[in-house]
């Protein structure tokens, strides 16, 4: 897994993703549920590594950072002010695992959590950043420039494994 710099049609492929997300939430639409409905905002691709009935994880396909990943909530809520708190503690028992993995599997030494919601209508979701071994800590690595994640099947894959059955511990 690694990022490739973006070509001037992945930018213009992340351009129009942005548009519609934009697009959607002026019409008062909520881009997550959309795409859960559609799957056409953040297709599969492979990047979906956990799914249950009230969670999805995916890496990102425009990361920041290498192995940036979402975890996003089935049900509908606009931000954390609405999470009923049994979720809260249900993502972050999901954060840990995906935190210890990405140290594991991708050589993260410490890994950036942040959620944002913002907007007209947004879906509640978190975002996980790795910072690797050697790359700049602090706020800085928030605001990286993307890249479009690529050789990432492979370790999906593991990904996917590991996670099997997460549901049934949590
Ligand atoms: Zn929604």
């Amino acid at each position: 897994m690694y990022l490739r710099k973006l070509t001037d049609k992945d930018k213009l492929d992340l351009k129009a993703r942005t548009e519609k997300i934009i697009e959607l939430q002026d019409k008062g639409i909520c881009f997550g549920c959309y795409n859960f409905e559609k799957g056409n905002i953040f297709p599969d691709e492979g990047l979906i590594i956990y799914e249950d009935d009230l969670i999805r994880c995916q890496f990102e396909k425009y990361p920041r950072a290498t192995g940036q990943t979402i975890i996003v909530s089935k049900e509908h809520y606009e931000d954390i002010s609405e999470m009923p708190l049994e979720l809260g503690t249900y993502i972050l028992k999901m954060t840990n695992r995906l935190i210890a993995l990405h140290k594991e599997l991708l050589g993260a030494e410490k890994v950036y959590l942040c959620t944002i919601c913002d907007g007209k209508r947004n879906h509640l979701h978190f975002q996980l950043l790795p910072r690797l071994i050697g790359e700049v800590g602090g706020y800085g690595h928030f605001v990286k420039e993307e890249g479009i994640l690529t050789d990432y099947h492979e370790l999906a894959d593991v990904f996917r494994t590991r996670l099997e059955g997460f549901a049934e511990e949590a």
